[in-house]
């Protein structure tokens, strides 16, 4: 769809995009974009753009979506739900460097040129920030087994006993017959 607002046509009270953006366009913008993002649901929502005086504009509104992503802990792949709030100035100007674009004070401020805004790279930004470096598939997620491996999200393994573990138990045994760290220093 066109996320691009031409700002000759724009009326003083703004303008509303509803967007529905599907999965394969999410896709092929990002992958143009070089960003590792595969989306997994329709970006939806709206986006109000509207003048701010001084040849800025703001775009704010709220946008939805899922990321396809795989859980840290056991592996699996899951869809990140995504529901970020979008505000965001447009200055006119040109673009900065790259790493400045994550300064606090900048963060929520785009450079645009000519007679139009377009609006994806913050939709594609937000999308691409709303997913942490940890990504679980639910808070509390088992994980793997550490001896074979298997998912405990699935099922319990052999490895691990419904009363505690008896190699861990002999070595608590085995470390409270040792002198401790502290007297072996003096
Ligand atoms: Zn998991
Ligand atoms: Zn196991």
């Amino acid at each position: 769809m066109d996320l691009t607002i031409k700002l000759n046509e724009l009326p003083p009270e703004g303008t509303v995009v509803e967007l529905d953006v599907s999965v394969q366009e999410i896709n092929e913008r990002m992958a143009r974009r070089d960003a590792p993002i595969q989306a997994a649901a329709p970006l939806t929502g709206r986006i109000e753009v509207l003048p701010a005086g001084g040849e800025k504009y703001i775009a704010r509104g709220r946008i939805q979506t899922a990321i396809r992503t795989g859980c840290d802990r056991c592996l699996e792949p899951f869809d990140w739900p995504v529901a970020e709030d979008v505000v965001v100035m447009f200055v006119p100007g040109e673009p900065e460097a790259a790493e400045e674009e994550l300064e606090p004070e900048t963060l929520n401020e785009e450079y645009y040129q000519g007679e139009e805004i377009d609006i994806w790279p913050i939709l594609a930004e937000h999308l691409i920030l709303s997913l942490p470096l940890k990504t679980l598939c639910r808070e509390d997620c088992p994980g793997l087994c550490p001896v074979c491996g298997q998912n405990l999200d699935q099922g319990a393994c052999r490895c691990e006993p419904e009363t505690g573990h008896p190699g861990l138990a002999g070595l608590a045994e085995l470390r409270d017959q040792l002198p401790s760290q502290s007297e072996e220093d003096q």
